[in-house]
């Protein structure tokens, strides 16, 4: 989600205000209106298969980490819809188990996003252009996930599980 600047009634630039919980929030002067920054939900999605987790790498990361299938929930979308056709569009794979692991904040890019373990039977992965590699991992503690990702959390909470 891109920070607000502007007024979205007036067009005025807002300035910030500091709420009697002591919050500061931005605010128009023009309109006395106060504009919360709403977090943007997203899905982020574990495919399993047996003991197997599928990670991903986007192109033009640097960092040395994988990841977890995510992305965006859209407007009319169940976040299980969503969880499903990120999936399907990262992957090309069929789900047929999804399971919400918990939800998750990552405030620096007002998200909040909602984990979801997703179990296949399938094997072959048809990835998306926005991938450089789809690759299938025995599950275990020590993935190339970054610490204290989101993704290694949800690892975590799967390999707890079992
Ligand atoms: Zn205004």
């Amino acid at each position: 989600m891109k920070p607000l600047k502007y007024c979205q009634f007036c067009g005025k630039k807002l300035s910030l205000k500091t709420l009697l919980d002591g919050s500061v929030e931005k605010y128009c002067s023009e309109c006395d209106y106060v504009f919360f920054d709403e977090p943007s939900p997203a899905v982020i999605v574990a495919v399993v298969n047996n003991n197997k987790i599928l990670l991903t790498r986007s192109i033009g990361w640097q960092h040395p980490y994988w990841g977890l299938v995510a992305g965006h929930i859209q407007r009319g979308e169940t976040a299980e819809e969503a969880a499903a056709r990120e999936v399907n569009e990262e992957t090309g794979l069929p789900t047929y188990r999804l399971t919400i692991l918990g939800t998750y904040t990552v405030k620096e890019r007002d998200l909040l996003m909602i984990g979801f373990k997703a179990e296949t039977n399938a094997n072959k992965v048809r990835r998306s252009r926005e991938l450089e590699s789809a690759e299938w991992f025995t599950l275990n503690k020590h993935l190339p996930l970054r610490p204290n990702s989101v993704a290694h959390k949800i690892v975590v909470k799967i390999l707890s599980g079992r």
